[in-house]
């Protein structure tokens, strides 16, 4: 039995360190004071808009160190608002802000069922908030700590569209002249040029009487579209375009072939992503590069998708997957498995998403392209240091942690707007009344 006696014979027996050579070890492994979640807070804001935006604010118990991530989602804001007031700070508070992957780890079990579009949009606000606090305290922008810069600035792709070839062809030459280099073109809305008019056509008595869907129609005309975009401003803009999951089987499969000699950037969602087993058959059949994954809350759910080489582009939303730590996971799974990144944004994004897929572009070999982001004028008040994009590139501004504030008294003047209805996602349906997947 050890006894304090054998404990001092066992240390009276080994070699003493000098106590300045102690100091100095202790400095180097012990690294900076403990750091604790102190308090948070849930900021939801219009943004001086229609948006519904949610923010977690993480406080430390270093003074003045605070963190903050995005956890806004359109049409789920207020069970988002509840999983983090109810479920995620009580559990949070008192935590090791240091240990981000523990955390990660920890709160996406928390739940028992995991992943999903609210769960992981509250582990996408304490992550990126993690990650400022850890950006601030180091004095370095996130991509420093994520490996630093891979390159100078983040690309995007340009958004535009018209009603026919030649409204469209300009809104490609006006995006160019801007400074974009990619650029999506669509439509009218997801599935424009594959509606037959509301009321026209062969319907069921009584039935949907609205603009209907019909595959074989977007198949005949979307392609052709796109060729006299093509003979109109050449070969040189890298232009993408999104099907919105409106098609199936071989229909898809079709399609991305008529689209192949046009050589898109890529073409997204030709078919819903549930479908793996018709993206390996659509692969044998077409070059098109395919981009698959804004519905994605997990990178696990892009495992057979890259490891297959199904797919050219992962298109998750850095905040509906869960944050930067796992963004960062999809972006490496890209690289070894020689495929890009393009994360989504979308009308509805807000600047603390942007940024944080800004931070996972930057640091990242695996990275393809990011979609573009504007934001109206208010809200620069309301975040002092955002992302902006000028001729096709975003830049960061540079200041430790993800680069941008949030003003809580510029969002108080903006409260979130009642959400009526229920805040659904727009439906598309087909001509006998049947919903088209969005
Ligand atoms: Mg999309």
């Amino acid at each position: 039995m050890h006894t304090r006696r054998h404990f001092a014979r066992l240390f009276a027996a080994l070699p003493v360190m000098p106590a300045a050579m102690a100091q100095e070890a202790g400095r180097r492994t012990a690294g900076l004071p403990k750091l604790t979640i102190k308090d948070a807070k849930v900021i939801a804001t219009s943004g001086g808009s229609e948006y519904r935006w949610i923010f977690l604010k993480l406080i430390t118990s270093e003074p003045g160190l605070y963190g903050i991530g995005s956890a806004s989602n359109h049409y789920q804001t207020h069970a988002v608002i509840a999983a983090l007031e109810r479920h995620l700070i009580p559990w949070l508070i008192g935590k090791d802000a240091d240990q981000i992957e523990d955390l990660w780890q920890s709160s996406h079990v928390r739940t028992y069922w995991r992943n999903g579009p609210v769960n992981n949009n509250v582990l996408s606000a304490m992550d990126m908030a993690l990650w400022d606090i850890k950006g601030k305290r180091a004095g370095m922008p996130v991509y420093d700590l994520l490996g630093g810069k891979v390159r100078d600035a983040v690309p995007c792709y340009d958004h535009v569209g018209g009603r026919d070839a030649a409204e469209a062809s300009e809104a490609v030459v006006r995006s160019q002249e801007s400074g974009y280099r990619h650029i999506r073109v669509q439509f009218g809305g997801y599935g424009g040029g594959g509606f037959i008019e509301a009321g026209k056509g062969s319907r069921p008595e009584g039935g949907w009487s609205g603009a209907a869907f019909d595959e074989e129609l977007y198949v005949d005309t979307v392609p052709r579209l796109f060729e006299q975009i093509r003979a109109k401003v050449g070969m040189a803009p890298k232009l993408c375009h999104d099907v919105h999951s409106h098609l199936t089987g071989m229909n898809a499969a079709e399609f991305s072939r008529r689209m192949q000699a046009l050589q898109m950037f890529f073409v997204e969602d030709v078919l819903p992503p549930e479908q793996l087993a018709w993206y390996r058959e659509l692969r044998k059949l077409s070059t098109t590069p395919q981009a698959v994954g804004e519905l994605f809350t997990h990178p696990f759910e892009y495992m057979p998708f890259l490891a297959e080489r199904l797919i050219d582009f992962a298109r998750c939303r850095v905040s509906s997957i869960g944050g930067i730590t796992p963004a960062k996971k999809v972006a490496v799974m890209c690289e070894i498995n020689g495929a890009r990144t393009a994360f989504q944004e979308g009308g509805e994004n807000d600047p603390v998403n942007q940024i944080a897929a800004y931070h996972v572009d930057m640091s990242s070999p695996g990275f393809g392209i990011q979609e573009e982001n504007h934001f109206p004028e208010a809200v620069r008040e309301l975040f002092p240091g955002l992302g902006e994009i000028r001729r096709g590139y975003l830049y960061g501004s540079g200041r430790p942690g993800l680069g941008l504030d949030l003003v809580e008294a510029v969002a108080a003047r903006y409260p979130l707007k009642p959400v009526t209805g229920g805040g659904v996602y727009r439906l598309d349906r087909a001509m006998d009344g049947s919903v088209v997947k969005p």
